[in-house]
């Protein structure tokens, strides 16, 4: 199985508009932030996680042609906002693409893209999705699925366990029930938003902790602001976490 980071930035991608700190103005590419999304490919099956702004960029740089089915952690627009971007893929299709995601989220794509799902027939204006709803354990084609909760401040969201690989955005917590799960994880991508606190995300020291907790082979830090610098923290990262950034790809045993 392989996972592609497609952006590794917080909500307002790195650098940030008018933005003149060392990091934004960095000529280290992997200072270069879109918002955070991967994609998950195994046996010819293709996932996509998330759908933020980013998205068409992030499909052609990738050079992306199909995907199988887009989950969702959560409705904030950073994850959501280039759903209508979809579109490229359904009109080659004669199927329309599943999106999966807790009920509040579905709901939130829902009514944010309410001409998406209107019923009349089928125009090539508007991406053909069809929303599905999250169950304990499924699969998507060859890739099997287990959505996990996970605290964004006060809201509960979804992580998501793939297998051997987990991935958890925009988390400040991790329920103990959820942390029984992901105790023997070859990859964890996990949230790490800077150093200092915040409310709705972890701080890189709070990541950290999880990782000693949970002892996975391979930790990825996403969704990073414009206070960590690749290099600069990378070097102080104790094995086995590091940042990720955007066009990583990391093989993951199944
Ligand atoms: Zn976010
Ligand atoms: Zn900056
Ligand atoms: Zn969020």
């Amino acid at each position: 199985m392989q996972l592609t980071i497609l952006g590794s930035g917080t909500s307002m991608g790195i650098p940030v508009i008018g933005c003149s700190c060392e990091v934004c103005t960095s000529a280290d590419p992997h200072n270069q932030r879109l918002r955070s999304s991967a994609l998950l490919e195994h046996d010819g099956t293709t996932i996509l996680i998330d759908a933020g702004p980013d998205l068409r960029t992030q499909m052609l740089r990738q050079r992306i042609t199909k995907l199988d089915a887009l989950v969702l952690t959560h409705a904030h627009a950073d994850h959501i906002g280039g759903i209508d971007d979809l579109r490229p893929f359904t009109m080659r299709s004669t199927r329309s693409l599943p999106v999966y995601g807790d009920p509040y989220t579905l709901g939130r794509v829902r009514h944010m893209f309410d001409y998406v799902f209107v019923q009349q027939p089928s125009l090539s204006t508007r991406p053909q999705l069809e929303t599905r709803s999250l169950q304990p354990n499924f699969t998507i084609g060859s890739i099997p699925v287990e959505p996990l909760k996970v605290m964004h401040g006060p809201h509960a969201i979804t992580a998501y366990r793939f297998g051997s690989a987990a991935y958890i955005t925009d988390a400040s917590e991790i329920p103990p029930q959820t942390m029984e799960r992901l105790r023997d994880l070859d990859v964890l991508i996990l949230n790490a938003l800077r150093f200092d606190p915040h409310p709705l995300h972890f701080t890189v020291n709070q990541a950290l902790a999880i990782v000693a907790e949970l002892r996975p082979r391979r930790a990825f830090f996403t969704h990073i602001t414009h206070d960590l610098d690749h290099a600069t923290v990378n070097q102080q990262l104790p094995a086995p976490a590091q940042l990720a950034y955007d066009g990583q790809v990391i093989e993951i045993a199944v």
